[in-house]
């Protein structure tokens, strides 16, 4: 049986550090860290996210502004909100909910962000400097990923890692963090051929695809570290990309959904947040 990769524990022990990092910052540099939410619309996941993002920033002691902004907002309005936290000094970070209403242009939207506040690294300058191994902001949930894997003393180094998915908020940064770590990597998308045989050769496998439990047995290397970014839900609840009771028995880690990446992800946006504020400090 695998040992299971609590991440609540371990996002738990990220944002009790951050409430003393937090702390440190305010007494410095008399500036109260500041994350900007911007939601636009009645999407009930966004919603979920969005208020669970706004507690965690709370609890570390930051700031947190809101803005909901109804589902008919021009492309205009967004841009002009994200335009003047831009040029607000007090504001530290900006966080765009995803997805936008259709009628609204994402990325127009999301090119407003100056790299210095982009909190979720999904900007072009944070991708190319996580590319080139330079200091970038790096996508909340490979980072959760990886500090996940560390957590645990896992050697990444001249490990075959194999990521499923090429996504560019999930797939491509996490191929490039373990690249970083030297791993050996291979990306697998869905168009990928012999998908079980390229995941059998993984000594870290993730799984970031979207599909409700697609990673079976058969398809991971005995002794393997499994972790599932996804979410899926279903008719029996929350379940990852990777089908848990079967691989957790081939596995040397496993990361469980929920309660494995998830909670991950919202740590590593304050870390960032917390990233965001160091550099434009200077400090
Ligand atoms: P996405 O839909 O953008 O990408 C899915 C990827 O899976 C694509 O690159 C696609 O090529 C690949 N894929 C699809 N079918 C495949 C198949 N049959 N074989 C191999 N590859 C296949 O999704 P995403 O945004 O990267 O998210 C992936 C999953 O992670 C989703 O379940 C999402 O909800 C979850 N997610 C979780 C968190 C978290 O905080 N835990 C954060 C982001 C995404």
């Amino acid at each position: 049986m695998a040992i299971i990769i609590d991440g609540k524990q371990i996002a738990q022990s990220v944002k009790e550090q951050l409430k003393d990092k937090v702390k440190d910052f305010l007494y410095k540099y008399n500036h109260q860290i500041t994350l900007a939410v911007i939601l636009v619309g009645e999407n009930p996941a966004s919603k979920v996210y969005v208020k669970n993002k706004i507690t965690a920033t709370e609890y570390v002691g930051m700031k947190s502004l809101s803005f909901h902004l109804p589902e008919s907002s021009t492309q205009e309005e967004v841009e002009n909100l994200v335009e003047s936290l831009s040029n607000d000094n007090g504001v530290d970070g900006i966080l765009v909910q995803l997805p936008l209403p259709k009628h609204l242009d994402e990325n127009k939207i999301l090119s407003k962000i100056p790299a210095d506040k982009d909190v979720d690294g999904f900007l072009a300058q944070n991708v190319g400097n996580l590319l080139l191994g330079q200091p970038a902001t790096v996508a909340c949930t490979p980072f959760g990923v990886i500090k996940m894997l560390k957590s645990q003393n896992i050697e990444l180094s001249g490990k075959n890692a194999v990521v499923i998915g090429r996504s560019n908020i999930v797939g491509k940064p996490m191929a490039l963090l373990l690249l970083q770590e030297n791993c050996t990597v291979t990306v697998c998308h869905s168009k990928t051929q012999n998908l079980k045989d390229v995941c059998k050769n993984a000594d870290i496998l993730i799984a970031a695809i979207g599909k409700p439990e697609f990673v079976k047995a058969d398809m991971v290397k005995e002794g393997a570290v499994v972790i599932d970014v996804g979410i899926n839900r279903t008719e029996k609840g929350l379940v990852g990309d990777v089908d848990f009771e079967q691989v957790k028995d081939v596995a040397s880690y496993i990361s469980p959904v929920p309660g494995g990446v998830g909670p991950m992800t919202i740590a590593m946006l304050l870390e960032n947040t917390y990233l965001c504020a160091l550099r434009r400090f200077n400090a």
